[in-house]
């Protein structure tokens, strides 16, 4: 049995703490906040969306840096192991849409209360309010912990859970990377991924608030296609936001950080381009002595007609039989080719994960130990591990977190 001090009460520490316990471990938690879990609290607007029921072979397709990193803690602890690690503490859960699982009740607080009572049951000492300092090194060995308040801590093996870089408000603040640092390792610069983008034209803020449904979305260089994908997008009222576009932003954000890239949204995808002409006429014929603004309102949401109105090339004041072939044609083709440009990413703030982060080279991935330090494991989002929405981030702190917890002897 060892004593296993755990940095972190988030998604990672706590699970790590939990298996660590079950192990035999005796398992001190030291949590700089308040209350455990309280960036998972948030996750999944409020729902907590644990993980996803794909296929094994999509979770690895899911992660975009370093999948192959986490070969054996997804096989050692997969989606279907963390579903009924849940169901067994009394999370009943259910699949939605995109395989995503969230606990019936739609409630993140019953993910944390479950792995709370666990680990008290257990015999889990929690630490609140309680930052660690140092990790302190002695012969290439872990040899305790440092805490704010000047306290040493012993024992045995340390798991950094510290988290990333994002919604700082949480607690994640980067330390783990600070201690990463002293201990020699490496640590990819951390940058923003599932985030926000900033859009350059000013159209932009008259459409906030506006949510589409079912849009294809492209995001270019000069013709080179970057991304494409289909799905939910929202408008801000500094640019794009929603589903779609935080995904897109993790494929793109390298490249947006080094200049600006051209989004294209087709607004009808179901229809080809002859299928939306024949509708664009339909509507035309039936306002035939109309002005165009007033000839297109059931082609989209209220707050996207005057914009589309104003960047078709068409008056807005033009009769519509006025209106020739070539200028429908080309209306067609700009409602499938609704054009913006993106110049940034958001920040830290608004981003849903870190990318960046500890260089898993330098990592044991059978049992996410250093490779520097013996006794100093490292599990969740402080690695330079990241993936798409959809629960596949939460499933790398799970397996990661189990890894190390194993990992400990
Ligand atoms: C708005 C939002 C929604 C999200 N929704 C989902 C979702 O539905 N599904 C999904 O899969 N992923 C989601 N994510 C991502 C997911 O929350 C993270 O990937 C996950 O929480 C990472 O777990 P972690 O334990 O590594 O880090 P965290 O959960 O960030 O936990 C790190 C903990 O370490 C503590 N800490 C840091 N430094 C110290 C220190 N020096 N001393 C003591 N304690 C310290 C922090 O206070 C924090 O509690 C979402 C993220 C956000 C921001």
């Amino acid at each position: 049995m060892s004593k296993v001090a755990i940095i972190g009460g988030g998604a990672a520490g706590m699970f790590a703490a939990v298996f660590a316990a079950r192990r035999g471990h005796e398992v001190s938690v030291y949590e700089k906040n308040e209350k455990l879990g309280k960036k998972l609290f948030i996750t999944g607007k409020g729902r907590c969306n644990i993980t996803n029921a794909c296929e094994i072979d999509e979770l690895f397709a899911s992660v975009l840096t370093n999948a192959k990193f986490l070969y054996s803690s997804f096989y050692g602890y997969t989606n279907e192991d963390v579903i009924r690690f849940f169901e067994d503490l009394g999370v009943k859960t259910k699949v939605e849409r995109g395989n995503r699982v969230f606990p019936v009740s739609d409630h993140s607080s019953d993910v944390i209360k479950a792995l709370e009572k666990e680990m008290k049951r257990l015999g889990v000492v929690v630490h609140l309010h309680c930052s660690v300092k140092t990790i302190k090194v002695e012969d290439g060995k872990f040899a305790g912990l440092v805490l704010m308040d000047g306290k040493s801590v012993q024992a045995d093996a340390c798991i950094v859970a510290t988290g990333g870089f994002s919604y700082q408000t949480t607690g994640s603040t980067g330390d783990g990377y600070e201690f990463a640092k002293e201990m020699g390792h490496t640590v990819e610069t951390p940058v923003p991924a599932l985030v926000p983008m900033e859009v350059k034209e000013e159209f932009v803020k008259e459409l906030q608030g506006l949510s589409l449904r079912n849009v294809r979305a492209q995001i270019k260089d000069g013709k080179k296609v970057l991304c494409e994908d289909f799905g939910e997008m929202l408008f801000t009222h500094y640019g794009v936001s929603g589903p779609l576009m935080l995904s897109a932003s993790s494929i793109i954000g390298k490249k947006l950080k080094e200049k600006e890239l051209t989004l294209l949204i087709d607004l009808k995808p179901a229809l080809s381009e002859e299928m939306l002409d024949a509708r664009v006429l339909r509507e035309f014929e039936e306002n035939k002595n109309r002005q165009f603004k007033n000839a297109v309102t059931k082609l989209f949401p209220a707050k996207l007609t005057p914009v589309m109105v104003e960047r078709s090339g068409i008056l807005a004041g033009k009769k519509v039989n006025e209106i020739s072939k070539e200028e429908r044609k080309q209306f067609v083709y700009f409602i499938k080719h609704f054009s913006m440009t993106l110049t940034n990413l958001r920040g830290f703030n608004e981003a849903i994960i870190t990318r960046g982060g500890v260089k898993v080279k330098e990592i044991d991935p059978g049992t996410m130990e250093s490779k520097l330090v013996n006794g100093v494991y490292f599990a969740g989002e402080v690695l330079d591990l990241d993936a798409l929405t959809g629960g596949f981030n939460l499933q790398i702190a799970w397996s990661t977190a189990y890894a190390a917890a194993m990992g400990i002897q």
